[in-house]
């Protein structure tokens, strides 16, 4: 059985946990786009692992990780993470964690051109400023250095000639800059491609042989489908395709071969960086939620505060439809337990009209005024329930609200970091039916 995991709303969803939960009975997890702009946490026990770039997958002992040819990845901040993981003991090999040759490669000038756009103040967008937007950019402009190219002097030696002249010429003449050395840049390169030889492959055929095999594949979507390049908040958002499909083109499997696609969902919303986000609080009410649990509302990558406010079912609605979601994981209800209103929106005014659908059109979503329904808060402490029949009746209530207006299950309900603080409704697993 082949499952994608996507966030439903801006990111920051909570999906570490709940990959790591589907994980235990996938035999390979996957990560299909973006790059080290992510930032997966998963508890264990009383350790908090953050991932970045390598499946969290990684994190449980007989699995195996692919990263797709739709990331974008950084070789020194993966070694950097395969070092780290290592010293937190765990198993970590080419044995276990396989990267494909066509994923493109983030290179310094990504990184230094993204933080020199971001400087200046028109136009900025509120990047991780990590070279993930520039290294797509050349991939789609097929300027783009692949993992396999750091395997061959030639190769290498023939996309960054013919790329370099222009970066320069780039950062001397607009940015006033200093050019990069073709030769730092070659021997630094090369040298990574060394260190990581054994983990590139072809991991589409990798993927596609186990799918032959029967085997458990699990696809894990960073950031959210508010973020998706096409579907999100353009332009607002990140430079790959978030949403279940990305999983396709950024893996090598074909859409045949997925059966189910899960969305996770906050129990309420948050948003890193710029951007529209119609049921944003400010003030008290955001710091409640900012604060609130054993983990505040703080990027895992950049420790930015994030924006906060309640549950929008319009973008969850999109969600549903874009990604074709199967069921519905909600994390963080137990954020909420203290509070004795809670507000859903299910549709926003716009001028004289109701909006049911998020509009594409930035300027409508600007003048929308999210339209709330009133709960009644629980205020109850959730974290030690097991059983959903046990659930305070007002927190049934408000699960029950979001089915309907999402118009599909909530599978998982998580309330609380750790791995036991979870309740399953209904088997969302890959293990085969
Ligand atoms: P991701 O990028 O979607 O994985 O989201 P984050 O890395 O921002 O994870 C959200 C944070 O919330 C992490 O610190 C998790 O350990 C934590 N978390 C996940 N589920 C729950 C939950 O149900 N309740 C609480 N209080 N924290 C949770």
């Amino acid at each position: 059985m082949n499952i994608v995991l996507v966030g439903t709303q801006w990111g920051d969803e909570g999906k570490g946990k709940i990959i790591d939960l589907l994980s235990e009975d996938a035999n390979i997890i996957v990560r299909y786009q973006g790059g080290n702009n992510a930032g997966h946490t998963v508890m264990i026990g009383d350790e908090e692992f953050i991932l970045h770039l390598i499946p969290s997958g990684i994190l449980r002992s007989s699995k195996e990780c692919v990263i797709g040819n739709g990331v974008v990845v950084d070789p020194k901040a993966l070694l950097e993470e395969i070092q780290m993981l290592r010293g937190k003991k765990i198993d970590i090999g080419p044995h276990n964690l396989h990267i494909s040759k066509s994923a493109n490669v983030i290179m310094p000038y990504h990184k230094l051109t993204e933080r020199l756009k971001e400087e200046e103040t028109i136009g900025r967008i509120g990047t991780t400023r990590r070279g993930i937007g520039p290294a797509y950019l050349d991939k789609a402009g097929r300027v783009g250095v692949r993992m396999v190219d750091l395997l061959s002097k030639t190769q290498l030696a023939w996309k960054l000639k013919r790329h370099l002249d222009e970066i320069n010429l780039i950062l001397q003449k607009v940015y006033g800059e200093e050019g990069l050395s073709y030769e730092q840049l070659m021997e630094e390169y090369l040298k990574y491609g060394r260190e990581l030889k054994d983990y590139i492959k072809d991991t589409a055929s990798l993927l596609n042989c186990a799918i032959k095999k029967n085997k458990n594949i699990l696809f894990e979507g960073a950031q959210g489908t508010m973020l998706d390049v096409d579907h999100g908040t353009y332009p607002f958002v990140t430079s790959s395709n978030t949403t279940a499909g990305g999983a396709c083109t950024g893996a090598g499997v074909g859409p045949t071969k997925i059966d189910e696609v899960v969305g996770v969902m906050k129990a309420y919303t948050t948003r890193v960086g710029e951007g529209p986000f119609p049921t944003e609080v400010k003030g008290e009410m955001a710091d409640k939620l900012r604060n609130a649990g054993p983990v505040g509302e703080y990027g895992r990558s950049t420790g930015r505060p994030r924006r906060c406010g309640w549950l929008d079912m319009v973008v969850v609605r999109r969600s549903v439809l874009i990604n074709g979601i199967d069921f519905l994981a909600i994390t963080r209800l137990d954020i909420l337990d203290d509070l004795d209103k809670i507000y859903i929106c299910n549709k926003y005014k716009y001028k004289n009209t109701y909006i049911y659908d998020f509009p594409e059109e930035l300027e409508i979503l600007q003048d929308c005024v999210p339209v709330y329904e009133e709960m009644k808060g629980w205020e109850i402490p959730t974290p030690e329930i097991r059983d959903f029949e046990k659930l305070p009746e007002k927190a049934k209530e408000y699960i029950a609200r979001i089915e309907e207006l999402a118009g599909v299950k909530i599978g998982i309900l998580s309330i609380g970091p750790k791995r036991s603080q979870t309740i399953r409704r209904e088997k969302v697993s890959t293990a085969k039916k």
